[in-house]
């Protein structure tokens, strides 16, 4: 049951944040100890530009930070945030595929 409040909070992180952002907030779901929320970009960012580049990486680090606001450090075990870290890493590589770890550092 904590699993699944815990990816609760992350999965509602992503879609708060999102929609904050004016991403169109398309569903949220929560299986078990996982979830996935899936929005769709404004459509005026393109998905290689540094702005939607850096949004997403907002919404991505939103999870976590949600977790981590309602459940503690203790949510920090789960491996939800991990697959974040990897889009996120994915992201910088757009920005500037020559510095990738100074862009990841700097979008954490
Ligand atoms: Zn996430």
């Amino acid at each position: 049951m904590k699993d699944c409040r815990a990816a609760a909070f992350h999965e509602a992180g992503h879609a708060v944040v999102g929609w904050a952002l004016h991403y169109q907030v398309q569903s949220v779901r929560i299986e078990g100890a996982s979830g996935r929320a899936h929005s769709l970009r404004p459509t005026h960012l393109v998905a290689t530009d540094i702005k939607a580049c850096e949004a997403e990486a907002i919404i991505y680090r939103a999870g976590k930070v949600a977790e981590r606001m309602h459940c503690g450090a203790s949510a920090d075990t789960r491996s939800a945030g991990f697959i974040d870290l990897e889009e996120i890493r994915t992201l910088a590589m757009v920005i500037d595929p020559t510095d990738v770890c100074s862009v990841y550092r700097r979008l954490l």
